[in-house]
């Protein structure tokens, strides 16, 4: 199929051929005609399959075709849970639509609202928005939505996971409830199904492929490894396996830092987004990732949600997910499209719980393999990782102390008591263990025979 059968204008056609697609992909294929016939649709298809052209070509399209709506007046209005997509998703009205003459505007937070306010006095036909960000707006009296005839929740599952769905409904509020609206997820949760019949008309169900299996381009391996061994088993990996460009998830900021950092030390090139970065760090950060400046983006996975990266080859689960759904987002953002990729999750014995839950949200056991050819037996000690260590005495003195000790945390304290008293009078603690032992022993002394 061609995109000139789906019922979309020219202009439209030659921007989507001169972004590169030849052919739809099945959700565009299914949802477009249903949304050009101006009809409410659910798309229920994982991220990377093309979701964001099924919903932003129907837009363009209707926009496009009505010569005689007023100029720049918001007509549509694009929801999302995070910046990054709502900043992809308006990248994707831009290249579309270049041979039309519409306005689009991300709305996001994190930035000076100034220029939004700016771009948003001149007059914009689509607005592509976070709920808290658009919010604000609303209460400024910045932004009218009386005049949205499209409606479109992106990502709706994740709305609902990050807790934003009463700014999401406080915002439909304020839209007419004549107009189309779309909602796209990659899970049909319960609460999804419910906003559905609550905003929706006689919707068109679409679903693309097996909802709860991770999209087939993706080969998944689970590997398992002691915690503290996994930053050397991601350096192994990196440094022995062909990879051009590869996301590493970590569960936590600090941990995104820490793997970034270590990797930097070691000479891979690598950067760490999470929200405690600004957003001009983020799109600096997700820029040069793209532009090959990093091998490696370290993500947590609020900051990854709707990172669109063409050829990321490598999914790294550094942590095992909580949530089986962040399993299925994360590994999404590889094998985007019809190209192949591959993820890889470390599991370490405190993680063998997430696994089983993955299974069972996936409907599937896999195999927990030991990484071939790393040498998983060695724990880290000063022996084997000396100029580490050298570098932690620097800045930890407690660490120092720590590891000098052989991992007695008793006698770190111990010592430290010793030099802030100028003594070594022992703390009572320190005797209680021999004590008891010795009142056990004299006992057993004095059993008879
Ligand atoms: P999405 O699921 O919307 O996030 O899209 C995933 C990726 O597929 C993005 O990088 C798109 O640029 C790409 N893509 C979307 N539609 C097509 C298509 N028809 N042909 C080739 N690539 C596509």
């Amino acid at each position: 199929m061609s995109f000139s059968k789906l019922g979309l204008n020219d202009q439209l056609v030659q921007g989507i051929l001169a972004t590169g697609y030849t052919a739809p992909t099945i959700i565009q294929s299914r949802a477009i005609p249903a949304a050009v016939a101006g009809k409410d649709v659910i798309g229920c298809a994982q991220t990377g399959t093309g979701k964001t052209a099924a919903f932003v070509l129907p837009i363009l399209n209707r926009l496009g075709a009505d010569p005689h709506a007023k100029h720049h007046t918001l007509r549509a209005l694009v929801l999302t849970p995070t910046r990054e997509l709502a900043q992809q998703v308006e990248e994707s009205v831009t290249a579309y639509g270049r041979f039309m003459s519409l306005q689009s505007l991300a709305v996001f937070g994190g930035v000076n609202i100034q220029n939004q306010l700016k771009r948003l006095r001149r007059g914009i036909d689509i607005v592509i928005a976070t709920p808290g960000r658009l919010l604000d707006h609303i209460e400024r009296r910045s932004i009218d939505l009386s005049t949205v005839e499209v409606l479109v929740l992106d990502e709706a599952d994740r709305m609902f996971d990050m807790g934003f769905i009463q700014d999401v409904k406080k915002i439909i509020a304020k839209i007419p409830a004549h107009r189309q609206t779309m909602m796209f997820s990659a899970t049909m949760s319960k609460e999804v199904r419910a906003l559905t019949a609550s905003i929706q008309k006689h919707p068109e169900y679409i679903e693309v492929g097996e909802q709860r299996k991770p999209v087939e381009t993706v080969t998944q391996h689970f590997y398992s490894i002691h915690q503290e061994l996994k930053i050397d088993l991601l350096i192994h990996i990196l440094e022995t396996t062909q990879m051009e460009s590869v996301l590493v998830f970590s569960r936590t900021k600090h941990g995104a830092d820490k793997i970034s950092h270590r990797l930097e030390r070691k000479g891979i090139k690598s950067i760490a987004i999470h929200s405690n970065r600004t957003q001009a760090q983020r799109q600096r950060a997700l820029a040069g990732f793209k532009h090959g400046d990093y091998k490696v983006l370290v993500a947590t996975d609020i900051a990854a949600r709707g990172i669109d990266v063409e050829g990321i080859s490598h999914v790294v689960n550094f942590d095992t997910p909580t949530f089986a759904e962040d399993y299925i987002h994360r590994i999404g953002r590889t094998g985007r499209a019809t190209s192949k990729g591959d993820a890889l999750t470390f599991v370490s014995r405190s993680e063998g719980e997430y696994l089983r839950k993955i299974e069972y949200f996936v409907g599937k056991r896999f195999e927990l393999k030991k990484y071939p050819g790393f040498d998983d037996t060695k724990r880290r000690t000063p022996e084997t990782h000396p100029a580490t260590e050298v570098r932690r005495h620097e800045h930890v003195g407690e660490k120092k102390r720590h590891w000098e000790s052989g991992g007695d945390q008793s006698r770190v304290w111990r010592e430290k008591r010793e030099e802030r008293t100028g003594h070594s009078n022992r703390h009572k603690s320190d005797f209680q263990k021999p004590f008891r032992k010795r009142r056990r022993n004299t006992r057993e002394h004095q059993r008879p025979a």
